[in-house]
Formats: C-alpha cells, sequence, structure tokens
C-alpha cells in the first residue's frame, strides 16, 4: 500500500480501469478511487475507463479519453484477476500497471500487485486504503457511496463468508460520510415488469441434475422476446441458489453477437473455482466465471460439477 501510494504521489495522470461487464464491485472501487485521489490531489488528471452498467450506473459516469492521455500516465486496474477480462486493453499505453484485486490470482500482470483474497470486495480494499493514509487522504460523499455500493453488491448485502469486524467497520466509516442505505437499496432494488416476467420464465424452465447441480439458461432470442438488458438476464443466477439439496448452481448465458456462453456458477457448498479455470474462467471459491465454446461442452461441465459436489 506504501508503494502504491507513492507511486500515485509520482505521477500527474491516473487512468482507473476496472473489467469487462462491470458489476456493483468494480465500479465502486473505480470511483471510491477516482473520488479519493481527485480530493486529495485536486492538481493531478483522474479518470475512469471502461465498459459501463446500467444497473449502478448511479454510482458515477465513465470517461471518455484519447489515446495519448495514456503517454507517461499511470494506469490502476481494480477487481480483475485475468488479463484479458480487463475493460480498454489501453492500459498497456500507461508508463506504469497497478493492480488492485480480491480475486484468487489468475494472471500476475501489472508493475505492482496489491491482491489479499480475504477481501470480500475490492469497494471495501479501496476503502481500507483510505483509512491507512487517512491523515494524507480525503474522501468526499460520491466516493462513499461508491464503495458502500461496492461492499452491499459483492457481499450479496453482507451475507457471504468473508464479511468481516474489518467489514462492518469499513461501512460504518463510509455512513459516517452521508451514505444514505435506503438510497442505496432503492438503485439497486428497481426492478421492471419485464423482469419479473423473465424470472418466471427462468423458474420454469430449471434444470436439475442428479448428482445435485442445478441451472437455467439464457438465450440469445430471450433478450428480445422479454425486453431484458444483459445484465438483467445475467442477474437470474440469484434465482437459483440456495434450493435445498442442490449446492451447486449455475448460468448460462448466450450473449448477442458471440458464439461463446458465458457460465456464471456459484455454491454453498463444495469450491467451485477449480471447474471453472478447466473451462477458461475463475475467480472465488464459491462464485466463478467460466466460457463454454459450444453447447456440446455442457455434459463435460455437468460431470465435473457433479464430482466436485461429490468428492467435497
Ligand atoms: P460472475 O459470474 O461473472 O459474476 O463471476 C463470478 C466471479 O468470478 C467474479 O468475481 C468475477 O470477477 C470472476 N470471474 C468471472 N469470469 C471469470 C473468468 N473468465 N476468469 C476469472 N475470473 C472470472
Amino acid at each position: 500500500m506504501e508503494r502504491i501510494l507513492n507511486k500515485i504521489k509520482a505521477y500527474e495522470t491516473i487512468i482507473i480501469h476496472g473489467h469487462k461487464r462491470p458489476d456493483g464491485d468494480c465500479y465502486g472501487a473505480q470511483f471510491g478511487l477516482k473520488d479519493i485521489l481527485v480530493n486529495s490531489f485536486p492538481n493531478k488528471r483522474i479518470y475512469v475507463v471502461g465498459e459501463t452498467s446500467q444497473f449502478v450506473d448511479f454510482v458515477g459516469k465513465m470517461d471518455t479519453i484519447a489515446d495519448d492521455v495514456y503517454n507517461g500516465a499511470l494506469a490502476i486496474v481494480v477487481d480483475t484477476a485475468v488479463e484479458s477480462r480487463i475493460s480498454d486493453p489501453r492500459y498497456k499505453l500507461a508508463k506504469e500497471v497497478i493492480k488492485i484485486d480480491h480475486h484468487i490470482p489468475v494472471d500476475n500482470y501489472g508493475d505492482l500487485r496489491w491482491v489479499d483474497t480475504n477481501f470480500p470486495s475490492c469497494a471495501q480494499m479501496i476503502a481500507y486504503f483510505y483509512l491507512r493514509f487517512k491523515d494524507k487522504l480525503s474522501l468526499s460523499k460520491a466516493g462513499a457511496i461508491a464503495m458502500y455500493t461496492g461492499i452491499v453488491t459483492d457481499t450479496g448485502r453482507f451475507r457471504f463468508r468473508g464479511v468481516s469486524q474489518l467489514t462492518h467497520q469499513i461501512a460504518g466509516m463510509l455512513l459516517s460520510k452521508g451514505v444514505d442505505v435506503e438510497y442505496i437499496d432503492q438503485q439497486l432494488s428497481k426492478e421492471s415488469l419485464d423482469v419479473l416476467r423473465f424470472k418466471g420464465h427462468i423458474y420454469q424452465n430449471i434444470v436439475t441434475t442428479p448428482g445435485g447441480f442445478i441451472y437455467a439458461i439464457v438465450k440469445q432470442e430471450d433478450f428480445d422476446k422479454f425486453n431484458v438488458t444483459t445484465e438483467e438476464g445475467a442477474a437470474m443466477v440469484s434465482l437459483l441458489g440456495g434450493i435445498e439439496g442442490y449446492p451447486v448452481w449455475a448460468l448460462f448465458i448466450e450473449y448477442p453477437n458471440t458464439d461463446e456462453i458465458r457460465v456464471r456458477i456459484r455454491s454453498n457448498g463444495p469450491n467451485i473455482d477449480k471447474v471453472a479455470n478447466k473451462y477458461r474462467g475463475g475467480g472465488h471459491a464459491k462464485a466463478s466465471g467460466a466460457t463454454l465454446y459450444s453447447w456440446d461442452e455442457l455434459p463435460f461441465l455437468i460431470k465435473d460439477i457433479e464430482e466436485t459436489i461429490k468428492n467435497a
């Protein structure tokens, strides 16, 4: 953390990247860090770049910058374990790259890395960084809202293992900056009638396997048919969790304009990150992502997951 702070001090331009298809934690870490840096070093140029998320749009807006902004700049990549998942590949144009992440490491990219899987969210790491150097850094309400959002989304509203005394202490510190928990909950809980209908469709098409695996599929045509966004479609993974007798669940998503099938795997029993690694993915022990290149791979993935459940 000392070395990261020294690097930040040494650069005039700092560009903060996250991962593709960003979630609440990615936004929380990106915009939380931007807020700290903007308020602590008003003369530096600080940008946040990458794909956008409608779901957490209230947290902040991405900057659009030209390639030459990267000349002599520092890039900080948050919440991203796999180099190919970094959103906006221009981080490579920066003079130096720092990785800050809480996922099980996959690619050791970057000139400087702070990776700690004990943190249940990357936003908590950024807030912790702020706390560590509190006398030298500043944080405003907007940054606190960003990081609180990151913490609540990645911990499933403080429900997942990994939530600690420190998580609550940090959440308390963010509240002291003026965060309105009800406002954030309202933003995160918005739901359209189309999404409600889509949930009905998913519930009716759940598949179970004899070995304790439960899953559902979102087809390419579903997005138009049900008028839901890709983000809303992907969020359906949470519907399949906690069903008695099914410790592992997954949502398979055919995103439009690609042949790849994204898999979101979750567990409240065995660790599933190794299976995810086998199918071009990774993440956390109980929450990972993977990719299938064809539906022909599905029976193999099912078999591997059933094996994992059996050996747990
Ligand atoms: P997701 O199902 O996309 O929310 O992913 C669950 C967790 O695994 C998240 O923390 C992701 O950042 C991570 N993850 C998703 N896809 C991959 C991948 N291909 N490789 C490594 N980590 C991933």
